[in-house]
């Protein structure tokens, strides 16, 4: 009966996808079309102009292959020498780690003249989709011999890793990584080519590059030059190699062309890119959670942690700005996004919506029979774990960010965990693991230690312990309840972060560095307060994620009926959530109405950089020259007979999240008029739910 129900099942999902798709009225409410999917849509209906293989084809080359994702944006490749053009957000880290007080490239911007000047982008590499092939088959298959919710996802992960494995063996070129589409459902193995030599092109100075600061970010009108060059390198034999004078500029197969002339309002445009997470697919329940716990834990922590490092980084100088210059940026970053979700999770009532469309669900679930045998508790089921997971969310939040909290933390832990792995190796062996991995481990603490500050550290440390004291009683973080145990839990958190911070080595990198990567005997006889206290809390974390696991195995089965189930209710397509793999999106370049009244137009000029620039906001500062040049009409070739100026940015309705930053804008002959980069504040909510009304993302015109 089983297997009858989930034939007829997946009939019915073939011919409703089938009568859908092809459609030229076809709707989904969403966009973020995998690569399986493309060749089902019809984009010269809705305005391409050149044939869709031309996009993508997996029997020859095409536009995806000049993609690549770039630590963790998106970028494409504007010329057959490994040119690349992203974001100059998704440059900052590198462009941090370049900078000194001396050679300030973050303030002052970068560029390079010849090959020779460019510079190694640390901590970035690149990643090219080379092929995917579903693997849900063989991964569910698997599973279904498995009844216990945590053994099946233990069976998946291991399934997954063999699969992945088995790859990279097949072709020791590539990386193999399995992504799970649909929760536990649908698994797609996608091979990448990775290179390892990333190196800075051009990068605008701050002012323009990030033009509008926090102020500005995530808003429209928005006047922001956020773009930067990179070039991506290779051994002279192509294969990929880790920075080296001797490397080579990579030959892509194929690279976008770029066309000057950008675009107008209206036009069909497509984007391909690398969108990180959106959540669309879950019950109501859990973006109630975003909204109670989730979105307000981390805005509030975000805030103070940037009060702490701006304030420290004034009073210290250009060298600790620096440092923490990155760390303030996502931080800000974040937590405008979640202000912009909060607001519109409110304005929009979208958790009462959901529940609505749940309430719908039930009801469809019980009106038949059959599907009442096999669903029936379906939803009360996902309740249940909600609701376990409501009851100990300040708990979780705590645990997910204390070590994001501390440098220090995540330095002991790096070196606990190198220690375990040296003591759980037989004695002979020990030197030898040593030797062999010491030397990552040093990296590892460098990069580390060069975004570290002892004051901020220490302060964002004894903020979290008081944070904890504070829990709910059911919710205590156990080891800092002992140690900070008195009559004055406040006094004694201080205390207790103070003599931690106080007689730990580890605050000073010289010592880490000259001493204990000394010898093997040295690291493992090496005593200190913090080492001790992260090795007593990461036991309790352990405790803890065990609970966490057995709640994401169990929601693993039932969102993967949920959407079943879902699918078979709204008779309609459903695309799977971004999930960091390529993906395609399509519309049209489009003002909105982002409140009762007021109409945004799709393009911004220079004339609203000059006009912020008439307020004293330091954000709004920007270099002079442009002020010369369009005060004379100098235009150049940039000139827009329609808006009778420069355009700097533009609106369009596609659907995007982060991972989607520097992802090229394409016009209807699949050329360059754009980067994106960011959204309308409106539509950060659109990573819980896509609608054309407020969904806008906005892109850096060519
Ligand atoms: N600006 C966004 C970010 O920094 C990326 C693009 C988006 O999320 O729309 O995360």
């Amino acid at each position: 009966m089983k297997n009858f129900l989930g034939k007829t099942f997946a009939a019915f999902i073939i011919v409703s996808l089938m009568s859908f798709i092809k459609s030229p009225n076809m709707r989904f409410d969403e966009g973020m079309f995998p690569l399986s999917e493309i060749s089902k849509l019809d984009l010269s209906a809705a305005g391409l102009k050149i044939p869709q293989k031309e996009i993508y084809n997996p029997d020859s080359t095409s536009l995806i292959d000049a993609l690549v994702n770039v630590g963790g944006c998106t970028g494409s490749f504007v010329s057959d020498q490994g040119l690349i053009i992203t974001n100059h957000h998704c440059a900052f880290s590198a462009v941090q780690l370049a900078s000194t007080p001396e050679n300030d490239y973050l303030e002052n911007g970068f560029v390079a003249k010849t090959q020779e000047q460019e510079i190694e982008a640390k901590g970035l590499t690149c990643r090219i989709t080379d092929s995917y092939e579903d693997v849900s088959d063989e991964i569910l298959t698997t599973a279904s011999q498995v009844n216990n919710p945590v053994d099946r996802l233990a069976v998946i992960k291991q399934k997954i890793k063999e699969i992945e494995n088995r790859a990279e063996k097949d072709d020791s070129t590539i990386t193999a990584q399995v992504s799970e589409m649909f929760i536990g459902k649908t698994y797609v193995l996608f091979r990448y080519k990775t290179i390892k030599d990333v190196r800075l092109v051009y990068v605008p100075q701050r002012k323009i590059g990030e033009f509008g600061g926090e102020t500005d970010n995530w808003v429209w009108p928005r006047h922001t030059g956020d773009f930067s060059f990179m070039r991506a390198y290779v051994a002279q034999d192509g294969s990929p190699a880790t920075y080296s004078k001797e490397n080579v500029p990579y030959q892509p197969k194929k690279h976008i062309k770029v066309n000057a002339n950008g675009a107008q309002e209206g036009d069909f445009t497509f984007i391909l890119g690398y969108p990180g997470r959106t959540f669309r697919n879950y019950p109501w329940q859990f973006t109630d959670y975003q909204e109670k716990y989730q979105l307000p834990y981390i805005s509030n922590l975000y805030t103070y942690q940037n009060q702490v490092m701006e304030k420290i980084g004034q009073q210290k100088g250009r060298a600790s700005e620096l440092a923490l210059a990155t760390r303030i940026k996502r931080n800000a970053n974040v937590l405008k996004n979640y202000q912009g979700k909060l607001k519109g999770l409110n304005n929009l009532n979208l958790v009462d919506q959901k529940r609505l469309e749940d309430q719908k669900l039930i009801a469809f679930i019980n009106d038949s029979l059959e599907l009442k045998s096999q669903y029936g508790n379906l939803m009360a089921n996902i309740d249940r774990v909600y609701q376990q997971i409501n009851n100990n969310a300040y708990q979780d939040l705590w645990f997910d960010h204390i070590y994001g909290s501390s440098s220090l933390l995540r330095i002991a832990r790096e070196i606990n965990n190198f220690k375990k792995e040296i003591y759980n190796r037989p004695i002979s062996q020990r030197e030898e693991y040593f030797s062999a991995n010491a030397g990552k481990l040093e990296k590892q603490l460098n990069e580390i230690y060069d975004s570290y500050d002892y004051d901020v550290d220490k302060t964002l440390f004894t903020e979290m312990v008081v944070r904890a004291n504070r829990l709910p009683l059911n919710q205590k973080i156990k080891i800092i309840s002992y140690r900070t145990r008195g009559f004055n839990p406040e006094e004694q958190s201080a205390e207790f972060a103070n003599n931690l911070f106080q007689f730990t080595r580890l605050k000073d990198p010289q010592y880490v560095k000259r001493n204990l990567f000394r010898n093997v005997g040295f690291i493992l006889s090496y005593k200190d307060p913090i080492l001790n206290f992260e090795q007593e809390l990461s036991q309790e974390k352990e405790r803890h994620d065990l609970e966490s696991e057995r709640q994401t195995a169990t929601l693993n089965e039932l969102l993967a009926d949920y959407v079943r189930v879902k699918e078979l209710f709204q008779k309609k397509g459903f695309l799977p959530d971004a999930n960091r793999t390529l993906r395609l999106t399509y519309g049209y370049v489009q003002g909105f109405y982002p409140a009762d009244g007021t109409y945004s137009m799709p393009f911004t000029t220079i004339r609203g950089i000059i006009e912020k620039g008439k307020t004293d906001l330091t954000d709004y500062k920007y270099p002079s020259v442009i002020k010369d040049l369009w005060e004379r009409k100098d235009f150049g070739t940039f000139k827009s007979d329609t808006l009778n100026d420069v355009p700097v940015c533009f609106l369009y309705n596609m659907d995007t999240t982060g991972g989607n930053s520097g992802s090229p804008i394409l016009n209807a002959y699949g050329e360059l008029i754009g980067v994106n980069f960011d959204r309308a504040y409106e539509a950060t909510i659109n990573d819980y739910a896509w609608n054309q009304n407020y969904s806008r993302s906005i892109g850096e015109g060519i």
